[in-house]
């Protein structure tokens, strides 16, 4: 029988990808934990938990027992009209640890329909109220997924060019830092008067793929704080951040100011199905609830609340909540510690930056985003049995919780490798 990645070849259309210059495919046949397995058996390190995913390792036996136990049960039914307990449960759970304004979910199927539920919820909050605001703001550099309105949020649109056209009107500026912080909020201040702008949508004190990169809270406090003055909704997307990533629950959490709406998804399942989720505020909901039929959200996936995922889902925020998981965090918090006051001085490394469980190093190289450079650290790495993806001259490490202390100092190793081979 011919290989799997020759097989590949003749049919299939992958995500990310110029199939002319990146023909070849590596055949996953089994994961375990932390660890991949090709079709070879040559195991690999997953520091990036399949992007960000499978944070309870992969197969996690607590989940797949509850799934496959759903699963004989009821499979998948219409959710407008019918309700389920794994929803049912879920939402409970849920609302236990979010933060305390969250009061209703959204639920749909992945990370980018998450935000662009979050984007429509913020501009017809605003019609249903009669309000012509028909702007949104966000990052510059922010990444909230490939659908057409989070493709317009997104200021990372890196390949975007023949969609420019079509997108919906956005506004951006620039993440808070110490230094701009002033200028910002007063540009801001002026810019809310004319009250077109509908919500601002962030991710919170960490921007995934713009390579890790941090800005702090301190600063993002003071400009959500600003726009709720001036009644603009706050869309916190924590796709990437949620579920303990940052060392609390929520990367909004190290925040005073609560934000509107959170969109959630990637590790919300654990890496077993996907799903996606946005929750709101009772005052979001509110502007929805009312005898007129139209003012509801009319939006809807066939999928909705898919009874597997939601029960995968529940298992996840079990596993995250129990102290196992926790103390995991904390040694991985102080792992990274440890490693980058090892390497942050070497004199390939330009600077370096931690919060919680992830960890990012920019190489002091120049290079494109998807550059020789960086496929040449993606073929060391997984020579090396380790799986990361460097964006640019960033690697970043964001491995699953049940990491062992002997794994990651697998992942370690290879990165120093790296820092002597560029
Ligand atoms: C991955 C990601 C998305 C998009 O999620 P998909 O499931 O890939 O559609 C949106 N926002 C953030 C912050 C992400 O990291």
């Amino acid at each position: 029988m011919e290989k799997l990645s020759e097989r590949d070849k003749k049919h299939l259309w992958h995500p990310l990808t110029q199939h002319k210059t990146h023909p070849e495919m590596l055949a996953i046949s089994r994961a375990e934990g932390v660890m991949l397995y090709d079709e070879d058996g040559k195991g690999y390190v997953d520091g990036i938990s399949s992007w960000y995913t499978c944070m309870y390792g992969h197969c996690n036996p607590y989940i797949l027992e509850k799934v496959s136990a759903q699963m004989q049960r009821l499979d998948q039914v219409v959710f407008s009209g019918f309700t389920h307990e794994p929803a049912v449960k879920l939402s409970e759970a849920l609302i236990g640890i979010l933060p305390q304004n969250q009061q209703k979910l959204f639920f749909s199927d992945n990370g980018s329909t998450a935000t662009e539920i979050g984007i429509k919820m913020a501009l017809q909050y605003h019609f249903n109220k009669g309000q012509k605001r028909n702007v949104l703001l966000a990052f510059e550099e922010g990444f909230h997924g490939d659908t057409f309105g989070a493709m317009s949020v997104s200021g990372l649109s890196v390949y975007n060019g023949p969609f420019e056209d079509f997108f919906i009107e956005v506004e951006r500026i620039p993440v808070p830092t110490s230094e701009n912080i002033d200028e910002l909020l007063a540009t801001l201040r002026s810019r809310l008067e004319d009250n077109t702008i509908a919500g601002f949508i962030y991710e919170p004190l960490v921007q995934g793929a713009a390579a890790m990169k941090m800005h702090d809270a301190e600063g993002l406090e003071q400009i959500l704080a600003l726009l709720k003055e001036h009644g603009v909704l706050t869309i916190a997307d924590e796709v990437m951040t949620g579920f303990g990533k940052t060392g609390k629950h929520f990367a909004s959490d190290h925040l005073k100011t609560q934000p509107d709406i959170i969109c959630l998804s990637k590790a919300l399942t654990a890496g077993l199905v996907p799903m996606g989720l946005t929750t709101c505020s009772q005052e979001v909901y509110q502007a929805f609830y009312s005898d007129e039929i139209t003012k509801g959200l009319f939006h809807g996936h066939t999928y909705t609340a898919n009874p597997l995922a939601c029960t995968a889902a529940l298992a996840a925020v079990e596993l995250l909540q129990t102290d196992e998981i926790q103390e995991n965090i904390q040694n991985i918090i102080q792992w990274h510690k440890a490693f980058d006051a090892e390497i942050k001085d070497h004199p390939k490394v330009a600077r370096t930056r931690q919060l919680g469980v992830i960890y990012a190093l920019d190489l002091n190289v120049e290079t494109e985003r998807y550059g020789n450079l960086r496929d040449q650290l993606f073929n060391h790495f997984m020579g090396q049995g380790v799986f990361l993806r460097p964006l640019g001259n960033t690697i970043y490490i964001l491995a699953p919780y049940v990491i062992s202390k002997t794994q990651m100092q697998q992942i370690y190793s290879a990165v120093k490798a790296a820092l002597e081979i560029v």
